[in-house]
């Protein structure tokens, strides 16, 4: 029964709380993100989200119609077994995600969690287990993209697969399921927005910038790494960045003081350095950052970075980096503002920045992304729907609409009249 689902989440919510600093610890030694981040977001948030689930599964609203002579009750089936699979960038925040909403409607799952960050999803095994849940009702397999995540996703008992990834994933995913037509739900990457018009609090519009760039070292599917600067503002909101950016501390994530760590891969290293040195080739301007930081010769660290570029020619405008490197650009009108900002495949998040409150519903409305933040960038709340436009994928996250991802409804139709049914060949 839901009631007795939701007590589930309750558990399994309490018994993560209880091993927070474990969590917290395990995911800073796989990811590479500051101990005090990884405690506040993905610990916190992966108890927060059992929660919320559980009280929402207690307040599910229930749905019927009624006509004239007949009662519509609409009914949420769980789908059967949903395949739930996941990145490196929030490894228990984005399972718990899709784990909690998945069983709470009657769903079993079957985890498939980035190979690079194993650890906290065994913990997850090991909570679920001890909260009671029926053996077979949260499953966890580990491997690689190619061959386990492929094996889950063509399986034809597998009735959803809910998707968090890169694009490229993405698209071998959506091949794989046209023999068993599982229900994708797909949440992608991004090349995100952020408009900062001459009007805005520079303050405001420079911590907005800083943490969707240079928050968790720029690994965030919602990195607002194009930054489009109105002209008169453009030359302060550069010098505010450069003196924030230049004051980071960069070093071992488990210390205490530590507000940036390393980049979780080599890989993602030096695709940063390649892009940021082809940018510069291409004529953008490095106003900070742009390499190593001195003295952390060992793990994959990246200086937080400001590219000025004149135009979105410029490579560091049009690819995903998932690292610190904010590429600013300088817009006129708000016209141009928005047509620079959806210039771009992808439509995940968005940021505007103006004391103008007119102009920033204008914006908002404009702008082409699933999630539009007005001065403020990242806020997250798992009753908001989470999702993209374009290349960032479809389905939602969060909230009512990710009950829809994990159930299929029926419609059960009740006669209500006094009447027999009428014979179909006699019309009245
Ligand atoms: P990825 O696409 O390489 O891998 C994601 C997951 O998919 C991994 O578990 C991987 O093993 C699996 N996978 C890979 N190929 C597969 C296949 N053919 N079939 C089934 N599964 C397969 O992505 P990543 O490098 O781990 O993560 C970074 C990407 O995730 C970025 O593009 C980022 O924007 C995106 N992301 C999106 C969100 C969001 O909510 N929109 C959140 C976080 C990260």
């Amino acid at each position: 029964p839901l009631e007795e689902r939701a007590r589930s989440l309750d558990r399994i919510a309490n018994a993560l709380e209880a091993r927070s600093d474990e969590i917290a610890e395990l995911e800073s030694r796989d990811t590479g993100k500051p101990l005090a981040l990884a405690r506040a977001v993905d610990a916190a948030r992966s108890v927060l989200n059992f929660r919320f689930f559980a009280e929402l599964g207690r307040e599910l609203p229930d749905e019927q119609y009624k006509m004239e002579d007949a009662l519509n009750i609409v009914v949420r089936k769980p789908v059967g077994v949903a395949g739930l699979i996941t990145p490196w960038n929030l490894p228990l925040y984005l399972l718990s995600w899709k784990v909690a909403p998945a069983i709470l409607m009657g769903n079993a799952v079957v985890c498939k969690p980035s190979r690079l960050t194993p650890l906290t999803a065994n913990l997850l095994a090991e909570v679920v287990t001890d909260a009671g849940l029926p053996a077979g009702v949260v499953n966890l397999v580990h491997g690689s993209g190619s061959a386990c995540g492929n094996a889950l996703v063509e399986h034809p008992a597998v009735g959803a697969i809910s998707f968090t990834g890169g694009t490229e994933a993405a698209r071998h995913v959506v091949a794989n399921t046209a023999n068993n037509f599982a229900h994708l739900s797909l949440e992608l990457g991004g090349k995100s927005p952020i408009l900062v018009f001459d009007d805005a609090d520079l303050e405001g519009a420079v911590n907005g910038a800083v943490a969707g760039n240079f928050g968790a070292s720029g690994q965030s599917c919602v990195a607002g790494s194009r930054v489009f600067v109105q002209s008169g503002i453009y030359a302060d909101f550069i010098d505010a960045v450069v003196q924030r950016a230049e004051q980071v501390r960069i070093g071992d994530p488990l210390e205490a003081d530590t507000q940036m760590g390393p980049l979780a891969t080599q890989a993602q290293r030096d695709r940063a350095e390649e892009v940021v040195a082809e940018s510069v080739a291409q004529g953008a301007t490095l106003h900070t950052g742009g390499g190593r930081p001195p003295g952390l010769e060992a793990g994959w660290y990246f200086q937080p970075t400001l590219l000025g570029c004149p135009d979105q020619s410029i490579r560091s405008t049009q690819v995903e980096l998932f690292a610190p490197v904010m590429s600013a650009l300088k817009f006129e009108t708000e016209e141009e503002g928005i047509a620079l900002a959806n210039d771009t495949v992808f439509g995940l998040g968005a940021g505007v920045f103006t004391e103008n409150l007119a102009r920033a519903h204008r914006v908002a409305a404009a702008v082409h992304s699933g999630i539009v933040w007005i001065n403020t960038y990242r806020a997250i709340s798992p009753i908001s729907p989470f999702g993209g436009y374009g290349q960032s994928g479809y389905g939602r996250e969060a909230g009512l609409d990710v009950i829809q991802e994990f159930t299929r409804t029926k419609a059960v139709w009740v006669n209500t009249s006094s009447a027999p049914m009428a014979n179909p060949f006699v019309m009245r």
